[in-house]
């Protein structure tokens, strides 16, 4: 596959690969145990540009092309998956208003900071009342002067507690549905901004999500991101983006899993990994035989189906569709490789302690969750079929 990727671009995954393989890997049973992501690894994150990945180089970002972006979040999720988590937060549905619609003020008083990791910026979006149905958040924002106060309650933000600010998206106009929704830029320390303790789920332990609660936070107008009542426009096109980052995050997390069957194959076999031999097609081999020729054919269409959206997105093309496609794809292609990798390791696959098989257990629970946010998997097949039957 040529998708034109330049010498700067390979060397950057190379060495993220190095970092992941040598650095991180180590480390990844210990950041589940912890939930915690130590220090020296995200400063080396920082060192490496990871926060900055789509951030523009004017504001100190690497402004990669789309499709090396996606690149190097794969090599990222072959990891524990929430150091994807953190930075595509960041770069991503966190920040990725603010470069495509924010002004000239915002962006050059906040972009440069998140660019370099310095900061970390949240999207607020979903609510008690308002999941799937972004369009029913009841959090308002009531002009009043140079500010807008915003009263509400916000659900699941992505490493809330780590950020210094948050996207949060309002509604200016309750009557217009998601036509009165606007999004702003909320510093962390504003007034009226509270956080609610770490929600407790069955994975992704290190990438902690907490609630919001705003009390009379008075936001001022110059944090307006694009225009007033035309925010939900900023979110989806940020959300389209992620859910290209969730793709590869399927994509990476399920190459990790198909290298670790194959070793554990190899290892058994008394072979070398790689060239099938004494990997025979009868009985219990044949059978596993089955399950990797399955995830190896699942994980070359996602590759194929989210390289190509990606080079597509990232030349101006508009892909909603696709992106939804990859979303939906590469998340449900990675459940089902860590599906067949508990079939591959049997009860080694089930075990959460010491054994080397733990990737299994670990990527099998972090990667469920996967399927939910960032829209559900059956809201992007709604949003395929609509586009389909619009003609
Ligand atoms: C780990 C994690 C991180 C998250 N991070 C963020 C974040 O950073 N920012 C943020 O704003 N939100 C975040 N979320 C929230 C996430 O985006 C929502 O959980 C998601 O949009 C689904 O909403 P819901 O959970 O309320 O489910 P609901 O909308 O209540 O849906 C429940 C079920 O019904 C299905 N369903 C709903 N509507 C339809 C329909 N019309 N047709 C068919 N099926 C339907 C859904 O697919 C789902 O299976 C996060 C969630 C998780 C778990």
């Amino acid at each position: 596959m040529h998708f034109g990727f330049s010498a700067a671009e390979l060397t950057l995954r190379d060495q993220v690969r190095d970092f992941v393989r040598r650095e991180v890997r180590p480390l990844e049973q210990r950041i589940e145990e912890e939930g915690v992501i130590p220090e020296h690894l995200l400063r080396r994150m920082r060192e490496l540009g990871l926060f900055g990945l789509s951030i523009p180089a004017a504001y100190g970002g690497l402004e990669l092309p789309l499709v090396a972006e996606i690149l190097v979040l794969e090599e990222i999720a072959t990891t524990n998956l929430c150091l994807r988590t953190r930075i595509t937060t960041n770069s991503g549905i966190g920040a990725m208003g603010l470069v495509y619609e924010g002004s000239e003020e915002l962006k050059r008083a906040y972009l440069p900071k998140l660019a370099r990791g310095e900061a970390i910026a949240s999207l607020a979006l979903t609510e008690p009342n308002a999941g799937s149905d972004a369009a029913a958040i009841q959090t308002r924002a009531v002009d009043d002067g140079d500010a807008y106060v915003l009263n509400g309650q916000k659900i699941w933000v992505s490493n809330g507690p780590h950020a210094s600010y948050y996207t949060i998206l309002a509604k200016t106009n309750p009557a217009a549905g998601n036509r009165g929704m606007t999004a702003f830029f909320v510093e962390r320390q504003t007034p009226g901004l509270d956080l609610g303790p770490v929600d407790r789920l069955m994975g992704l332990r290190g990438a902690a999500t907490c609630e919001l609660r705003l009390h009379d936070c008075r936001v001022p107008k110059r944090n307006v991101i694009g225009e007033v009542n035309k925010g939900f426009r900023v979110a989806m096109r940020a959300l389209d983006k992620g859910r290209l980052g969730m793709a590869a995050g399927g994509l990476g997390a399920a190459g990790r899993l198909q290298e670790s069957c194959r070793e554990y194959a190899a290892a058994q076999a008394g072979k070398r990994a790689g060239n099938g031999a004494g990997f025979g097609v009868r009985g219990r081999r044949g059978r596993l035989a089955e399950l990797l020729a399955a995830n190896e054919t699942e994980i070359y269409a996602l590759r194929l189906l989210l390289y190509t959206t990606a080079a597509r997105m990232g030349r101006g093309e508009r892909c909603s569709t696709e992106a939804s496609m990859a979303k939906f794809f590469g998340t449900e292609v990675v459940n089902r490789v860590a599906d067949r990798a508990v079939d591959f390791f049997g009860i080694l696959g089930l075990q959460a302690d010491g054994a080397a098989a733990s990737l299994v257990e670990r990527m099998y629970r972090d990667t469920r969750i996967m399927r939910i946010y960032d829209g559900s998997a059956e809201i992007q097949r709604l949003i395929v079929a609509r586009a389909l039957l619009a003609g």
